[in-house]
């Protein structure tokens, strides 16, 4: 009897062992504690199963709306957005009327990573019990891989949170995405699978294809001056190198001092072109590009989908497609491979606000 005790417990110890992840810290007893990534991953399946009605979905910024709605696809699961389109994501406060929608949702996606703070606690004071803020880049991108740099510095413990901008993470949000529809509406399980393979299909097709386009460019033109800092992750997944950011950490307009700063670092790193956004027009840009002589190209859409909500333009891998051709072909490579690409979208019913 003796002897079958100390087998249990020493098979329950290497079950232990098993089941809890390898990448988990263990806390002073030996115990392992969850990560952040896990934590936030589990919170999105947490919610309570939904039936006999349609699943009601509140998301914030249009690529997360695009990419959940590209999930939802014809089930009846119905979306509202709340950041109008080509409003500052980072600033956004959403207006009280917000606090009614957010009270008839099954799940709210957000970004996460403290893009969102406003919305997020508005959820969580109005949602009905049950419902759960799905945190997508949280629940994807491990604290080690966060990036911190001009417009998101550590110091101010807000990492830069446009996990969306590269692919590959659009993909990962999307898998979340599934598996917390999955789980609160079983009945439409199928559906969510096929169209989740539907996207992955395409984003892989994008990511092939913003791979050729890269390789067009010399290593030393891909460099990136952006004012809004959107594409780290970008940059880091594709060979790119983010030479600087114009935009400060408080998202007002930088500095002389700042401005004198990046029209040296243009210089010295001879970049080609330097990239705005249509969501924060600027007039410091035209005033680098005018004293360095380089080219200015203010027409990066950021968040802000191309086209009119309902339009097949009106999408995540559009927004992304346009964005990779603008910056290849500033730069002087050929982004053919992206624009010969066939992107399907599926019809898309989402709520965006404009
Ligand atoms: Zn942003």
């Amino acid at each position: 009897m003796r002897r079958l005790l100390v087998t249990s417990a020493i098979l329950i110890g290497l079950m232990g062992c098993a089941g809890s992840s390898s990448s988990s810290p263990q806390n002073s007893d030996g115990v392992a504690t969850l990560t952040g990534t896990q934590i936030a991953s589990q919170n999105c399946v947490s919610g309570t199963v939904v039936a006999d009605r349609a699943v009601n979905i509140v998301t914030t910024v249009a690529p997360i709306t695009s990419i959940v709605s590209s999930i939802v696809g014809d089930t009846g699961t119905v979306i509202t957005g709340l950041v109008p389109e080509g409003t500052n994501s980072h600033t956004f406060e959403p207006p009280p009327s917000a606090a009614s929608v957010l009270e008839g949702a099954d799940v709210v996606f957000i970004n996460g990573l403290v893009l969102e703070e406003p919305t997020k606690n508005l959820a969580e004071a109005n949602l009905r019990n049950g419902a759960v803020v799905c945190e997508l880049a949280t629940a994807v991108l491990p604290e080690s891989d966060w990036i911190f740099d001009f417009s998101f510095p550590k110091s101010g413990g807000k990492p830069n949170p446009h996990l969306w901008t590269n692919p590959p993470m659009a993909i990962d949000y999307a898998t979340v995405i599934l598996d917390t529809l999955t789980h609160i509406d079983p009945a439409n399980a199928d559906a969510y699978k096929t169209n989740h393979e539907a996207f992955v299909a395409q984003i892989r097709s994008l990511d092939d294809a913003t791979k050729v386009a890269t390789a067009t460019l010399p290593i030393e033109s891909r460099k990136l001056v952006t004012y809004h800092d959107a594409y780290a992750y970008f940059a880091r997944q594709y060979g790119w190198q983010v030479v600087g950011a114009i935009q400060p950490a408080s998202f007002e307009e930088p500095t002389a001092k700042d401005v004198v700063a990046l029209i040296r670092q243009v210089r010295s790193e001879s970049v080609r072109a330097i990239f705005g956004s249509e969501v924060f027009p600027s007039p410091i840009l035209e005033q680098i590009g005018k004293e360095t002589g380089v080219t200015y190209v203010d027409v990066l859409r950021d968040d802000d989908l191309p086209g009119e909500p309902g339009s097949p333009e009106h999408s995540y891998a559009e927004l992304m497609r346009f964005n990779f051709v603008t910056m290849v072909e500033s730069l002087g490579g050929d982004a053919t491979a992206l624009n010969s690409l066939e992107l399907a979208n599926v019809p898309d019913k989402a709520k965006y606000p404009q």
